[in-house]
Formats: C-alpha cells, sequence, structure tokens
C-alpha cells in the first residue's frame, strides 16, 4: 500500500538485530523492537477503537518509545499528532478541543494534571508513555501480540497533523498525507547521499518536522540506526561524534559547538555531513565552521507544511547564506506579495512552490487553506526570497517581518547584515515598531560580543554608511540574548512586543 509505514519497512535492514536507535545510556532498540513494539502500540490503538484518520495526540518526551508510537500510529491508519513538551496545559487543551483526537498520551507524570483537560476536550482514552518504557500505554501494551497487519493506506490518506512553530501567530494544524511524507523521505535520502554504513547524531526534538519527518525518516530510509539524544548537548555530541557519521541541527547547534574549545578537526573527522534548517545559518557561521572543521555545512530548507523544499547540494558548492537548489520534485517560483504574479528574473518577492511534499491544508481552517494555496496548487510560503542566477535560493525573511518605514519597504536581512559585520556583534534582529509619523519605525535589537564596545552611535554610523536613509534604524537596543524558540528561531513577535510603546 502507499502507507508510508510500508515504504520505509520496505528498506529495513535484512538484519533485524541491527540496531535502529541507541540511547545516550547505551540502551540499543533493534529494527526487530522496533517492529515488534510498534506493533504492539498498533494493536493497543485498534483496540481502542482507533480507526482510519483518527488523531493520536502525543505530548511526550523524546525516547525511542515516542518513535515507535509514531511507527505504530501510521501502521494503525491513524493521524500522528505530536504536540511540542514545551505547551502549557492551557494550550494543550486548545489543542485538543482543536484536534479531537481519540487517544493522547502525555508523560506519566502529567496525567493527574492533565486529566481534566483532556475530558474537558473530549478526549475518551488518556495514557501515558514515559521515557523509560514505563506507562499506562507500554503496560497495556505489553501483553499483546506483537504481529500487527499494517492498515493499507492511499497515498491521500491522512498520516499526521503536525503543528506550525508559531513564530508568526497562533499554530496551525498542516494535514499530512502518506505521499507528503514517503516522497520528501525518499528525495532526501537519495540526494543527501544516504550509505549503509551512515550513523545519525539526532539531538534534535522530535514533535518538529526537522526531528521527526527529516531526520528520523531519513533513517528509516536508510534501515540503518541513530545515536538519540533527549536533548542538544556539547558533551554528549562531542562524545558521540567519533561514531557519528551524519548530523542535523538548527543553527544555534552550530554556534554552540563553535563556542566550544572541543570543536576541531579531529573532532568532526569521522563525520561526512553537518546538516542545517529551521532558522537561518549565518554566513558567518558556515565560514567559521568550515575554518574550524574542514565541512561546509549543508543548509537547506523546508516548512511544517512543505516538508523540505530546498537544500545545497552535497556535491557542488555549498554556498552560506543561500538555502541551494529547489528539490528535485519542487517547484519554487518568485511571486509578487499582492498580485501573486511571478518577478522578472532575479527579483525579490514572496516564494511560492508546489510538489507531492506540498501539505493539502490546515486542520479544519478551510478559509485560510485557501488564502495560502492558490487555485493552481501554489502554496504560498510566507517567506520572501529570491532565486540567483546559478539556481540558488536566497531567503531574505518572512513577508510579516517586512517594515514598512514612511511608505518604503525595509527587509530586516539586509539591515541585520550591515550590522552583523560591525566587529563585536554576534547577531541582530531588526523589527518595525508602531511610530507615529513613519507608521513603522526600524528599531535593531543587538547582540555584542561580551566586552565589545559597540553602542548606539557605532550601529547607527554604520548602517548610515551602507543604508538608505530610511533603512536606518531609529532604535538600537542591547540584550544578552535574542529569544528563540525549540526550534531556534528567533521570536520577532516578541521582540516587537516588548518595544511597541518606545514611540508613543
Ligand atoms: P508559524 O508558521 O506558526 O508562524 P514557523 O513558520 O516558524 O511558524 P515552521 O514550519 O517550523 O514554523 O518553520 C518554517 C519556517 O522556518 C519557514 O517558513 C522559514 O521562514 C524558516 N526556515 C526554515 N529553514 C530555513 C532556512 N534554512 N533559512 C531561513 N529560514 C528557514
Ligand atoms: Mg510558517
Amino acid at each position: 500500500s502507499d502507507n508510508f509505514f510500508d515504504i520505509a519497512a520496505a528498506c529495513f535492514p535484512a538484519d533485524a538485530d541491527s540496531s535502529f536507535i541507541e540511547l545516550e545510556s547505551g540502551r540499543r532498540y533493534s529494527y526487530r523492537d522496533l517492529m515488534e513494539i510498534s506493533g504492539r502500540y498498533a494493536r493497543l490503538l485498534a483496540e481502542l477503537g482507533v480507526a482510519k484518520g483518527d488523531r493520536v495526540a502525543v505530548q511526550v518526551e523524546k525516547s525511542a518509545e515516542a518513535v515507535f508510537l509514531y511507527l505504530a500510529c501510521l501502521r494503525a491508519g491513524a493521524a500522528y499528532l505530536p504536540l511540542n513538551t514545551a505547551y502549557t496545559k492551557a494550550e494543550v487543551g486548545y489543542f485538543l478541543g482543536d484536534a479531537e483526537p481519540k487517544v493522547f498520551v502525555c508523560p506519566p507524570g502529567n496525567e493527574a494534571a492533565l486529566a481534566d483537560t483532556a475530558k474537558g476536550a473530549g478526549v475518551g482514552n488518556l495514557l501515558t508513555l514515559g521515557t523509560g518504557g514505563d506507562g499506562s500505554l507500554a503496560d497495556r501494551a505489553a501483553g499483546l501480540d506483537p504481529e500487527f497487519d499494517t492498515v493499507a493506506c492511499a497515498a491521500d490518506d491522512l498520516a499526521a497533523i503536525l503543528y506550525t512553530s508559531g513564530t508568526t501567530g497562533r499554530s496551525k494544524g498542516a494535514m499530512m498525507s502518506h505521499r507528503n511524507l514517503s516522497s520528501n523521505a525518499a528525495t532526501l535520502h537519495r540526494i543527501w547521499g544516504f550509505r549503509p554504513d551512515d550513523v545519525l547524531l539526532h539531538a534534535l526534538p522530535i514533535f518538529h518536522t526537522h526531528g521527526l519527518f527529516v531526520a528520523t525518516n531519513c533513517v528509516l530510509m536508510n534501515g540503518t540506526g541513530m545515536l538519540f539524544l533527549g536533548k542538544f548537548d556539547p558533551d554528549a555530541v562531542f562524545r558521540l561524534l567519533p561514531r557519528a557519521t551524519v548530523m542535523m541541527g538548527v543553527p544555534t547547534f552550530y554556534t554552540r559547538l563553535l563556542a566550544d574549545p572541543r570543536l576541531t578537526p579531529e573532532a568532526a573527522a569521522h563525520m561526512r555531513l553537518f546538516i542545517s534548517g529551521s532558522a537561518p545559518l549565518l554566513a558567518d557561521t558556515h565560514r567559521e565552521f568550515r575554518e574550524r572543521t574542514g565541512h561546509a555545512i549543508l543548509e537547506r530548507y523546508g516548512m511544517t507544511e512543505t516538508g523540505m523544499l530546498t537544500s545545497n547540494p552535497l556535491d557542488g558548492d555549498r554556498i552560506p547564506g543561500t538555502v541551494g537548489f529547489p528539490l528535485p520534485e519542487v517547484s519554487v517560483r518568485v511571486a509578487d506579495e499582492k498580485t501573486g504574479e511571478p518577478v522578472a528574473e532575479g527579483g525579490i518577492g514572496v516564494l511560492e512552490v508546489k510538489g507531492p511534499n506540498v501539505f493539502s491544508g490546515y486542520w479544519r481552517m478551510p478559509e485560510k487553506t485557501a488564502q495560502e494555496i492558490r487555485p493552481g496548487g501554489w502554496f504560498i510560503t510566507g517567506d520572501v526570497g529570491r532565486i540567483d542566477e546559478r539556481g540558488y535560493v536566497h531567503i531574505i525573511g518572512r513577508a510579516k517581518d517586512l517594515v514598512i518605514s514612511g511608505g518604503f519597504n525595509v527587509y530586516p536581512k539586509e539591515v541585520e547584515t550591515v550590522i552583523d559585520g560591525i566587529d563585536g556583534v554576534v547577531e541582530s534582529a531588526v523589527i518595525g515598531i508602531p511610530h507615529p509619523d513613519f507608521g513603522e519605525a526600524v528599531m535593531a535589537v543587538v547582540l555584542r560580543r561580551p566586552g565589545a564596545a559597540v553602542d548606539e552611535a557605532a550601529v547607527v554610523g554604520a548602517c548610515r554608511e551602507q543604508l538608505a536613509n530610511f533603512k536606518v534604524p531609529k532604535a538600537v537596543a542591547f540584550v544578552d540574548e535574542l529569544p528563540r524558540n525549540a526550534m531556534g528561531k528567533v521570536q520577532k513577535n516578541l521582540l516587537r512586543e516588548a518595544n511597541k510603546g518606545r514611540f508613543g
């Protein structure tokens, strides 16, 4: 069938004893464990009445069992719905009410606190799953037959609902089909040249497309193993790099590794490939990493709604500050935000995409879906970018972050690039804040290197020298760190909120 599990299972190793997941503790789970545990979990779901298309919402800490639960949902024909572990009770209540899952799985320690929330949202089955294979779900599944006939699914059937990160507003539930998952997994596995001896170092969360559909699905398609960290921890990463060949990370992983004296060519000698995504990787980070290790980080770009869209090449130039070429079966065009007309070659506009990886719509938001997917199937990403003469895609920022000051468009990235180039500046975030005369005023929030003497005059001076007047910040603030979410994305909404009163 077109069930993604069947497609992945066809790639599993002949030797079922080979390792799938190895935890930091050294505990290993083989492909046999994968089949048996996911089989038992799928059987339990079926016994609970979970049928095709039913949602199974899951907010648990990262564990091998959580991966098996994801696979069990696919096998049972259910829609897997992972939730960020940072979501509060009130947020979980919203998501449960929105998704109406048949089953909700939480950590054993949260059961009491979430029982009313689940009940209030009409969820009939509240089960628990701990990181040590404990919890009521694991207990109830333990005695069941591990043999389970995976439910046949069509390519268009719902495989998962993933909520977006909520960087620009309330998270939306993206409905992902089996085709969405299989097409992207097969493509990434191929273009990144996965090999039979690859070992992936997995330090990402698994409630997000990056750690779940990019990292885990590539490993499944390769039938090999991963070293599975509960979270990104430099000590563990340096301990395990000599055994790994591929690492996928968000940009903050790489800046944290760069800040560590243990990052040397020797430390990365066994590695084949470092991949970055989910947020922009500074060109400086790319260059410094290359100088320190000899590795050119491969940056790619994607979204919850689409999976991966573009990638720098495995063989060929990985250009710092670009996200590479559209994936083989993905079309990317640059359109005028207002008219939707493609812009002239090389021009800047909103990226629109099309392909078998693009979702079918937002869960229970038909108007939103209609607004963002054009009749011809082009999905409006909301990211502003351009495609250069060599075909590399450049992300300039989000359309929602565009600042309009005195009627002029200011792309924050252009201003950030100038500020980041000042000696003593680590990074910056440029935002628009309400201004009585200009509508919006450009504001720069800047992070300095410890002890650096950069002040407001230096920031404004550098911008005056290199940019048109309307792009020069009218306010500058210095901070100890930029607010980021779990995926390393700068939360400009928080910066805008905190500074909205500056000009009255
Ligand atoms: P929301 O849609 O809820 O506001 P979000 O867009 O941050 O949140 P995700 O789907 O997790 O949620 O992230 C997709 C976005 O991440 C892309 O639209 C893009 O803005 C950004 N992104 C991903 N990879 C890159 C990259 N390599 N460079 C720059 N931006 C990236
Ligand atoms: Mg988004």
